[in-house]
């Protein structure tokens, strides 16, 4: 992926650095998560990718966590070429020990954790509704999109605590809110719990200087989504719905979760955080 991307060749260095952002390419020295420690999951790609790129350019020293550890390890070294601090970690979130490997490594390699991204998450190809799913499908979409963020609570809570405090976001969906006639009835079930879920915890926690949002994407433009939606009929399907008429871009996404993971949104906890084109606020749609 990142082969194809542009190449720029610095001024000041003469280093090839790689063009991959449209916001500012360099990593800011006062920027909005300045000395901050970040775990992002699902880090290798979509949301994920774009969200680790905007927090190093804003100051963060980063933990990236993905299973795909080809490209997992690209955006680590696109990070370090915008100057920031990255460390590749593989780990299946929907694995507890995993999950607990990875903040203990977030904090031996920079002695404390501050903001976690609950992110990874899959959508399944055969996830249809409640008669045609499988035993199978709907384990692996549990496991991997609710207990997985579970397991990112349970091993960073204690780690944020440890810090004395911190912000914590967990990516559910818009489907979390809407329910679709083009079923993914494992999807959207796993999309729900992951926003109960994180009420729950924001509750809990809240007298601990410990924030807890879920974030509500709407339809992206992203690998996820747009490998099913491969023909124009199957996009218009679902964009007559989006009051903006198009899907969302990554990066999109990326400025919502920084402004939950900064000190700018310090009194935010247990929201619903939509960046969804308005999806969720529509009846009848502009022509
Ligand atoms: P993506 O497929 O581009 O990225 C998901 C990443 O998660 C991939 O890098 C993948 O390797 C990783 N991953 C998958 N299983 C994993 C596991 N067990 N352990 C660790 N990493 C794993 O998808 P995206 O569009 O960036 O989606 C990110 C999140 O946003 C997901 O939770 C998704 O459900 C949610 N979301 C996406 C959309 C959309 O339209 N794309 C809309 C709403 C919500």
């Amino acid at each position: 992926m990142l082969a194809k991307t542009n190449l720029l060749r610095s001024s000041f260095s003469c280093k090839i650095v790689p063009k991959i952002n449209r916001g500012f390419s360099e990593v800011k020295n006062n920027g909005r998560l300045a000395g901050k420690v970040a775990l992002i999951t699902g880090a290798s790609s979509g949301i994920g990718k774009e969200t680790s790129l905007l927090f190093a350019r804003e100051g963060a020293n980063l933990v990236l966590v993905d299973i795909d550890d080809k490209r997992g390890n690209e955006v680590a070294q696109a990070v370090k070429d915008l100057g920031a601090k990255a460390i590749y970690v593989h780990a299946d979130v929907s694995k507890l020990k995993d999950s607990e490997n990875m903040v203990a490594i977030a904090e031996k390699e920079y002695g404390k954790l501050n903001i976690v991204f609950n992110n990874a998450g899959i959508s399944h190809a055969d996830d249809d509704n409640a008669v045609t799913t499988t035993e199978d499908v709907w384990d692996m979409t549990m496991n991997i999109n609710v207990k997985g963020v579970f397991a990112g609570c349970k091993y960073a809570i204690p780690a944020l605590q440890r810090a004395g405090g911190g912000s914590i976001i967990n990516t559910a969906s818009f489907v979390a809110i809407l329910g679709a006639a083009t079923p993914q009835i494992a999807y959207t079930a796993s999309k729900g719990a992951v926003l109960s879920m994180t009420r729950e915890l924001a509750v809990i926690h809240a007298r601990e200087n410990i924030r807890v949002n879920a974030l509500c994407p709407g339809p992206l433009r992203t690998e996820l989504l747009m490998k099913y939606l491969n023909t124009d009929e199957k996009k218009n399907r679902r964009l007559v719905h989006v009051p903006m008429g198009r899907f969302g871009e990554a990066t999109e996404i990326a400025n919502g979760v920084l402004f939950l993971a900064s000190d700018e949104s310090s009194f935010v906890t247990g929201s619903t955080f939509l960046v969804d084109g308005g999806i969720t606020a529509a009846y009848v749609t502009p022509l």
